[in-house]
């Protein structure tokens, strides 16, 4: 039974000629589906609407191929063609009773056109934001006439697709419309550039086209960003992100507000907690009187109901909340809000875009598996064989979502940790600077755990093979998995060197483990963190130590700090944070060995020595698999019992494909798997009419 509280959040809202059966809004999101692998993202947005969002969206559509964002995948309209495979998506949300929307887009010259190889067209000539070697063209009114037929022909096509909601996009630094806005990049000199109202003229022309084409039958969305956080250069939310709202207050039926660029509007929780957009999207409300939808990592129920109770919403947007959960509005109808699976703000889900590949998650180990892996991310088949009992050894994210996911399958399974706690490296990261939401990941196994009576956990119970194999046999155990995760090493051996350190042991050399073990870093003394991870390690420790009032020096040899973090779009705001937190950062040097209380760097291409007073250096380089265990077992087990490793202890990586190790683990046990055969189904792309 669902808390009275919470009705609010399941009134209709009417958007124009259409409503939506509740406030939960899945607001656009890329996937790395999109026009590649089109059953994939038509069975995840389908997915979303089972799970109770109201309305759903499709990511960004390129509605031309004079602005296409190849090698990334989005979704395509350029023609007739690409209706069926949109027609999926659309079909899949209505299924479930939600409105589909489609966020059509040309994005002028924020994309390069890789693929189609037509010279990208801008507001304004200028050059490439990113480091591509080409040079926009200056729109002509010709250009500018055709893209608005094109805009005007794409949100006809998706009107006879079936779409409800359709978007005039202007939003992340991206879309043309966008730029135009814009004052640093918009600098023509015709009725286009100017006053803002010459600024705004193509946002309203493109808002007046699809409101002409399919104002009728479907709702004409705005998703605009009201503030840049590029101070006075930029549209700010008090000034002409203001003026925008109330020019063209009344013209769309939604306003979808948010923050720009996108390293701004999707921040991780180490730089913005839940509802960190409101400050600048709450005066929308005021100055329109269409319903506002806006985002903001929202999780808890409470806070949805304090959003739309002070009015400060009508939509709860969600992107990264409904990837994490996909069933968070179920949960909340049917009064199981412990049941809710937390995002935790890490963005790996972005990696997955900016790498150019289908999404993934850490909380939810189904994201981007829907359609080719069959995979629910609330159902799970029971096992074939109940009574096959499973030991897991190790209680890190890898073994809490294996013993759940086999527990959910009807399982016999003990779960044994050395630790005192259940959360392996989730729990003792999440002691870590802007790392607590880590938590989730071990809280919401646990959680449910505790609800599986068919599952036993055993806490402070370091078991060596003899132990494992006697409580295998005691139990009817038949199957062992170890998921006894990873240690760091201290030796120096990284990417950048492949040969141990020399060192003369005049620094103390500490390793991230034993920082989280509860090593003294706030001692006296400089410090050096050599990162060679590259991910956020090496940049969550310089900062711990900085606010230790350590004097603190990071070596990396890439060519900036936290560099894959370009991939959880925090990279920018990782540096900004240490510089202001007084940290040296010395990019492009290997250290190349510890000598008389120093360290000797190198130029990751030769020479340029330079040598760093420090009395300790952490060593944020490779990961060894706790793997003495799996070695004893392999020898010891015999033919009786089947032994498994997963997660860390077999390959080092992100917390979220340790979760995916678990479950995938889960979901083939006692299933017969052809090792020969692709594990998952394929989307071909059509090879002629
Ligand atoms: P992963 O990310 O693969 O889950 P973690 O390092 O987070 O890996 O978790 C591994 C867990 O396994 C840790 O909590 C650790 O204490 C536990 N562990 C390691 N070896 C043993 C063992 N022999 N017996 C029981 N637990 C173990
Ligand atoms: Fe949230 Fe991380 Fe999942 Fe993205 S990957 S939805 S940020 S938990």
């Amino acid at each position: 039974m669902r808390d009275p509280r919470y009705d609010i959040l399941f009134e209709p809202v009417q958007i124009g000629p259409v409503t939506a059966r509740n406030r939960f809004y899945q607001v656009p999101h890329c996937n790395g589906l999109g026009h590649l692998y089109p059953r994939g993202e038509a069975c995840q947005r389908g997915v979303k609407a089972e799970g109770g969002w109201g309305v759903v969206s499709t990511q960004e559509v390129e509605i031309h191929p004079s602005s296409e964002w190849s090698p990334y995948i989005e979704g395509r309209l350029w023609d007739d063609g690409d209706m069926k495979r949109l027609q999926l998506t659309a079909d899949a949300v209505h299924a479930h009773g939600s409105l589909a929307a489609i966020e059509i887009t040309h994005n002028g010259h924020a994309s390069a056109n890789l693929y189609s190889r037509i010279p990208p067209m801008a507001v304004a000539a200028m050059q490439f934001d990113t480091m591509e070697p080409m040079q926009p063209y200056a729109m002509t009114r010709r250009d500018i006439a055709d893209v608005r037929r094109w805009h005007r022909r794409a949100a006809l096509r998706a009107r006879d697709i079936g779409f409800d909601i359709i978007y005039v996009y202007a939003a992340h630094d991206l879309a043309l419309p966008f730029h135009f806005l814009s004052r640093r990049r918009n600098t023509r000199a015709d009725q286009y550039g100017g006053s803002l109202e010459n600024r705004a003229r193509f946002l309203r022309e493109l808002l007046e086209d699809t409101r002409d084409a399919v104002g009728g039958s479907c709702a004409v969305a705005l998703r605009f960003a009201v503030d840049e956080l590029a101070g006075e250069e930029g549209i700010t939310a008090d000034g002409e992100g203001r003026e925008v709202v109330e020019m063209l207050a009344e013209l769309p039926d939604l306003w979808d507000v948010n923050i720009s660029d996108w390293t701004n509007d999707s921040l991780t929780a180490r730089f913005g907690g839940e509802g960190f957009q409101q400050p600048y999207t709450a005066f929308v409300k005021s100055a329109t009187t269409k319903p506002v939808v806006g985002v903001g990592r929202f999780t808890s129920p409470d806070t949805m109901v304090s959003m739309v109770k002070n009015g400060a919403l009508d939509f709860i947007g969600a992107a990264r909340p409904s990837i994490a959960d996909p069933f968070l509005p179920k949960k909340i109808e049917e009064g199981r809000v412990e049941d809710i699976r937390e995002c935790i703000g890490c963005n790996i889900c972005a990696s997955g875009d900016m790498t150019g590949r289908p999404i993934c998650c850490t909380q939810n180990p189904t994201m981007g598996e829907e359609y080719r892996r069959d995979w629910h991310p609330e159902k799970i088949p029971p096992a074939r064989d109940k009574t096959a009992g499973v030991l897991v050894i190790g209680g890190g994210p890898a073994g809490l979502e294996a013993a759940m996911s086999l527990g959910r399958r009807g399982l016999r399974v003990t779960l044994a940790e050395a630790g005192e706690q259940f959360g392996g490296r989730a729990l003792r990261e999440s002691a870590l600077p802007g790392l607590a939401t880590w938590r989730r990941v071990a809280d919401y196994r646990l959680g449910q755990l505790q609800k599986l009576t068919n599952v036993e956990l055993f806490a402070q119970s370091e078991l060596n093979a003899e132990q494992a194999l006697e409580f295998a046999d005691s139990s009817g155990a038949k199957h062992i998995v170890l998921a006894t995760g990873a240690e760091w090493t201290r030796d120096g051996i990284g990417r950048a060197r492949r040969a141990q350190m020399e060192d003369d042991g005049s620094m103390k050399v500490l390793t991230p483990d034993d920082i989280m073990a509860g090593e003294n870093f706030k001692e006296a003394g400089a410090a050096l963190i050599y990162d060679d991870d590259h991910y956020y390690m090496g940049g969550v420790l310089a900062e711990l130590f900085a606010r230790a009032d350590a004097e603190v020096t990071l070596v990396t040899p890439a060519a900036e700090v936290s560099a894959w973090t370009r991939n959880t779009l925090e990279q920018a705001h990782i540096e900004r944070r240490l510089r202001k937190l007084g940290v040296r950062i010395i990019e492009r040097h290997i250290l190349a060995r510890i000598r008389g209380g120093e360290a000797e760097l190198q130029h990751v291409n030769g020479g340029g020595a330079q040598t760093i007073a420090a009395a300790r250096a952490v060593m944020v380089t490779a990961r060894r698999p706790r793997e003495g265990l799996w070695h004893a077992l392999s020898k010891n087990a015999g033919e009786k019992i089947r032994v498994a490793r997963i997660g860390d202890c077999l390959a080092p990586a992100t917390i979220a494909a340790a979760v995916y190790a678990g479950h995938r683990c889960a979901r083939e046990f006692g299933e017969e798997i052809d090792a020969d055969a692709v594990p998952f189904k394929r989307e071909y792309v059509e090879t002629g009419e």
